[in-house]
């Protein structure tokens, strides 16, 4: 697959529609006009890429919608000085989205083959600037902490403390967080040591934020 002007076209009616859906930042808009999106998807899907909706990537997870992945890179709202991390690698278009914007960014995924896939695919793609990382996202990532910034975008029940812990003082956490299948977008800001200040901000759906790893430590 390559990227044609045809591709372009659609991603410039879906930018122009997640605009109109409040999407308002504009190094926001220009990342998602960028970012090839039919790139991080099975060929199957190609057609397909460009409609607001969630689709089916490997190991059973799913590329979030499109106007998810723009609100909660809007909500991160990140910096060009910014060292960020996403949890929840899936098919790399997020970590892509983001990397555009920041100065550093670190993804992690639970899913062994996933994260094997993905890695190759954001190299293949040019992205060698982005770190993808094999691990428990709930624990973050020590050995790269603290961060500006850390994104999650898988559903979890809970916020973990490892992230919190890992945020430097003014960072921000986003996480959508529910006990329900519906999650509420929440932004986190870390205002000073074990002082936390929430936002919430609307409902959204996500696969689930899963303890632990899935395959073997490469
Ligand atoms: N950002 C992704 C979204 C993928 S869906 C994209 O743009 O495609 C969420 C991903 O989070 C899935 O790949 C799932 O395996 C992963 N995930 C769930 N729990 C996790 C955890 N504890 N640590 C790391 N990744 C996790």
């Amino acid at each position: 697959m390559n990227d044609t002007y045809r591709h372009k076209g659609m991603r410039q009616k879906l930018t122009e529609l997640l605009a109109t859906k409040g999407i308002n930042n504009q190094k926001v808009l220009s990342a998602l006009m960028y970012v090839p999106r039919h790139l991080f998807l099975d060929t199957a899907f190609e057609e397909q890429a460009y409609k607001n909706k969630a689709l089916p990537i490997a190991s059973g997870q799913t590329i979030s919608h499109p106007y998810t992945v723009a609100f909660q890179t809007q909500l991160l709202d990140p910096q060009p000085t910014d060292k960020i991390l996403e949890v929840g690698t899936g098919s790399g278009y997020q970590a892509a989205i983001l990397s555009h914007l920041c100065n550093k960014l670190y993804t992690i995924e639970r899913h062994e083959a996933l994260y094997v896939e993905t890695a190759r695919k954001l190299n293949a793609l040019g992205y060698i600037q982005i770190r993808s990382l094999f691990g428990d996202g709930y624990k973050g990532s020590p050995r790269f902490a603290p961060f500006d910034k850390i994104l999650v975008t898988a559903g979890a029940h809970m916020i973990p403390q490892p992230l919190l812990d890992q945020l430097k003082i003014g960072g921000t956490l986003v996480i959508p967080k529910g006990s329900s299948h519906t999650k509420t977008m929440l932004k986190i800001t870390k205002e000073a040591e074990q002082k936390y200040s929430t936002e919430s901000h609307g409902a959204f759906q996500f696969v689930p934020f899963l303890e632990g790893t899935v395959g073997q430590a490469v």
